[in-house]
């Protein structure tokens, strides 16, 4: 089939890409020419295992191809995938403004059988919008689809490659009969194709992105109670993932949830039911709960060092908001590093892919290490962020001798706190008694 893919981002970059290896010519577009010309020459702008590998291949195969040219693409495909940012305008809604202006743009080029199809995160009725829109522009129905994405950053390929489940909103069966084919290949293992209407296609998106949110912070919630209450969120947490009916999936506390999804997806939700004259009391309360999150380890360290942390070194293990990506957006370590600068103490980062999207916020403000080891030069503490699988088991006497303070405040709760004591340290988790 040949698809033309509008938005080459982590998800459209990805969607297009396996598309792409399982037969498709896919023709990838995006209006950031830098990135268009960098992906030609097999550079690929995002960190994602396995995703480099994957886009020379077919680039080199000649079905996957990269332009800025919206016309030749659209006018020569079926199938017209939209996978352009959402991002939240002030009010916290979904900004639509890129998705509709590729709307107007692309509506001439369409063919007389084309499907749109919707990846982007929208919210609901904006299948219906599109469809409407394009039927005023072109003066006749066009199919458009809704096929949100539940890929995971880090392990994206492996997600649209062996997804639990595929979801797509259609007006008529036929349209859910083309995309099932092209979803044939990813659904050898039985899992589902979920055909439903746009509405609940668009909504299925939000409230699974809701729940898992509303999963973090209500186990965040928990493990600061445990903290106050003198019990350990770790064994509260295995008392109770042990029922069938609870798991163990998305109750891991920590510094709280980031990245371009959850907190947008979250805030947007919200501001439909708003809009609906509904109150969104738990969705709000799941926002709430994560800002504050999002200053646990500030509070922490304030507490430790009675707010004098002027001239202090403070090393900062991760950056990103969650391991195997080099996404920082709304990432928990963004809110430690401001507080860091404001206050006058000199971060010291590492993070194995993230720091060059970090030193492009604060530039020569951070000291960036090549190695985590590097970050603990004469540092006074180290704070964790991101449970980066590297982080797990370091030489602990190598920190020590390298630190000058032997305080950790950890952030993800990668180490026992009887042993750091006995290697050492003073050590701060999340809903464990701190430990010195
Ligand atoms: P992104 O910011 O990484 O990529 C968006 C791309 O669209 C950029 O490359 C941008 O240059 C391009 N673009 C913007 N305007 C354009 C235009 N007029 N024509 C062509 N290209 C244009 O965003 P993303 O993370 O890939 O997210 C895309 C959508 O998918 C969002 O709605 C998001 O909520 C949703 N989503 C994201 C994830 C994720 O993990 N990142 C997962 C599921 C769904």
């Amino acid at each position: 089939m040949k698809i033309a893919m509008i938005g080459t981002g982590y998800v459209g970059l990805v969607t297009g890409t396996c598309f792409a290896d399982s037969g498709n010519e896919v023709a990838c577009v995006d209006i950031d020419e830098t990135k268009i010309a960098r992906l030609r020459e097999g550079k690929v702008p995002i960190y994602e295992p396995g995703l480099t590998e994957l886009v020379i291949r077919n680039s080199e195969s000649g079905r996957l191809t990269f332009t800025t040219d919206l016309k030749a693409a659209v006018s020569s495909s079926r199938i017209i995938y939209l996978a352009v940012g959402t991002p939240p305008a002030a009010d916290g809604s979904a900004d639509l403004t890129a998705l509709k202006g590729v709307v107007d743009a692309m509506a001439p080029h369409l063919t007389a059988d084309a499907i749109v199809v919707t990846k982007s995160t929208v919210p609901v009725g904006t299948n219906q919008f599109i469809y409407e829109r394009l039927e005023e522009l072109l003066g006749r129905q066009v199919d458009v689809a809704s096929n949100p994405e539940f890929l995971k950053e880090g392990a994206a390929i492996d997600d649209f490659m062996k997804p639990d489940r595929v979801v797509v909103g259609v007006r008529r069966p036929e349209v859910g009969e083309v995309l099932a084919e092209l979803y044939r290949p990813f659904l050898r293992t039985d899992h589902p194709f979920l055909t439903m209407s746009p509405q609940s296609a668009e909504l299925t998106k939000y409230v699974a992105n809701a729940l898992l949110s509303t999963k973090i912070s209500f186990i965040n919630e928990m493990a600061n109670l445990c903290e106050h209450m003198g019990g350990d969120i770790n064994d509260v947490r295995r008392g109770i993932g042990h029922d069938s009916r609870i798991g163990f999936a998305f109750l891991f506390p920590g510094v709280g949830y980031g990245g371009s999804c959850f907190p947008k997806d979250v805030r947007a939700l919200a501001s439909m039911a708003r809009d609906q004259g509904l109150n969104p009391r738990i969705m709000d309360a799941v926002d709430e709960v994560n800002q504050h999150q999002k200053t646990i380890l500030v509070s922490k360290i304030d507490q430790h060092f009675k707010t004098d942390i002027a001239g202090k070194r403070f090393a900062i293990w991760g950056l990103a908001f969650k391991p195997q990506t080099d996404d920082i957006r709304e990432a928990p370590a963004l809110t430690l590093i401001d507080y860091l600068l404001e206050n006058g103490a000199l971060p010291q980062v590492h993070d194995p892919e993230a720091s060059e999207n970090i030193r492009a916020i604060y530039g020569s403000k951070l000291i960036y290490c090549e190695s985590a080891m590097d970050a603990l030069n004469g540092a006074d503490a180290l704070a964790i962020n991101t449970e980066w699988k590297a982080y797990h088991n370091p030489n602990f006497e190598e920190m020590r001798s390298r630190m000058n303070g032997h305080i950790v405040f950890d952030g993800r709760n990668l180490y026992e706190p009887e042993k750091m004591v006995e290697r050492g340290f003073s050590y701060h988790s999340i809903g464990r008694p701190a430990v010195y």
